[in-house]
């Protein structure tokens, strides 16, 4: 049985969110269907043509607007049972958008919609969701003449960054059932098999670990694994050659991405070649010491530094071609992202992955990755497989 997050959350978070809105000087929040929303009120809409939008106004009671066909789906959802949210819905042939104007504070000229930009972006503004679709904007738009907008994402972002104690629950128990399929794999059958086939035993194996979607899967093997977003395809498998998984989804509504590349074992015996075990070695290194260097207060930049350095003293550092990582929770890529020119800090509660590669264009490539949580004492992998170069029988 999972963790679940219950009402308390919700009303602390919609409490927060509506005091970050005031501190902006924003004239409201809408935030439409998307992870924002589920962060807010637990709601996965379903989404769609149909208008969903929550609205959150500086002051007084927030909104939700929504078809009235999805009002029972909506009234379980724990933000909106709670009673901290009011639920408005419309009829198949309503007008949505005219809704929405009465529950947003009155345009004044002088301090609300139509305000000058002030020294915070957001001020006077309304903010809306990454997600929330063009149509929707702009039929918003036709009905907020005088509106001007701007995005919510910096706002929201730093709402939902740092997690809560059950959200950790959730985010480990996700990436446990991640590491048993990555086991499961490495202890199962893939010679002679495409990395089509493979991918899918994954995203199945993720299903039956409580996954309620497998997100992605990549398979990569022998010169594939050079190429890190790599898309499965019906290349075969074979011994003598390198395999990197890297794999995830969501379960329980949080996210779940770890990477482990194997070698397979040759049929001759042979051993893996000087330059693979190398790279391996200066892969998992790279990864210790960032992963060594996690704790409150660590720039990111500086994390990614701690990687780059020990890739870069090992004659590799143009083969490292990506960021070091990024958070993750509700999204597989969320704030914050550990990247060099990142100066912000690590703060308790922040979770994202630290997956450093070397890629060898034509020959082989690897990649480690673990998604780690900021504590107090330091940082802590929620992923637990052997980070050391394995051989697996393959067969
Ligand atoms: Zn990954
Ligand atoms: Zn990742």
């Amino acid at each position: 049985m999972s963790a679940t997050i219950g009402p308390s959350r919700f009303a602390e978070r919609l409490a927060r969110a509506q005091a970050a809105v005031a501190d902006a000087g924003s004239a409201a929040m809408l935030v439409g269907v998307g992870p924002e929303l589920e962060w807010l009120v637990g709601y996965a809409a379903v989404g769609h043509e149909r208008l969903n939008l929550l609205v959150v106004p500086p002051v007084g009671p927030l909104t939700f607007v929504g078809p009235r066909l999805e009002a029972a789906a909506a009234e379980q959802a724990p933000g909106l049972a709670a009673g901290s949210v009011r639920l408005v819905t419309w009829e198949e042939s309503d007008d949505p958008y005219l809704l929405v104007p009465p529950l947003l504070p009155d345009p004044d000229p002088d301090a609300g919609l139509g305000a000058d930009a002030g020294p915070e972006a957001a001020s006077g503004r309304i903010l809306v969701s990454d997600g929330l679709r063009a149509a929707f904007l702009l039929g918003l738009q036709g009905v907020l003449g005088r509106a001007r907008w701007g995005l919510a994402s910096a706002l929201l972002a730093t709402l939902r960054r740092s997690k809560d104690a059950d959200e950790l629950i959730l985010m480990r128990e996700a990436a446990e059932a991640a590491d048993r399929v990555i086991e499961a794999i490495a202890a199962g059958p893939v010679v002679g098999r495409t990395e089509a086939e493979v991918a899918r035993e994954v995203r199945e194996r993720l299903v039956d670990e409580g996954h309620d979607s497998a997100e992605f899967a990549i398979v990569a093997s022998g010169p594939n694994s050079a190429s890190p977003h790599h898309g499965p395809g019906e290349r075969v498998i074979r011994g003598g050659e390198p395999l990197l998984l890297d794999i995830g989804g969501r379960r329980a509504g949080y996210c779940s991405d770890t990477t482990r590349t194997f070698w397979v074992a040759a049929e001759d015996g042979a051993a893996p070649p000087d330059g693979f075990v190398e790279i391996h070695r200066l892969t998992e290194e790279a990864q210790a010491a960032a992963r060594a260097a996690v704790r409150p207060g660590v720039s990111f930049a500086a994390l990614d530094a701690a990687a780059r350095d020990r890739i870069s003293a090992g004659g590799h550092g143009r083969h490292f071609i990506h960021r070091l990582g990024h958070g993750i929770g509700l999204e597989v890529h969320e704030e914050p992202y550990v990247i060099s020119g990142n100066d912000d800090l690590a703060r308790v509660g922040d979770t994202f992955s630290i997956e450093p590669g070397i890629y060898l264009e034509g020959r082989y490539g690897v990649r480690i990755e673990d998604v780690m949580v900021v504590a107090p004492d330091g940082g802590h992998s929620l992923n637990s497989t052997e980070r050391s170069l394995r051989i697996i029988a393959g067969s």
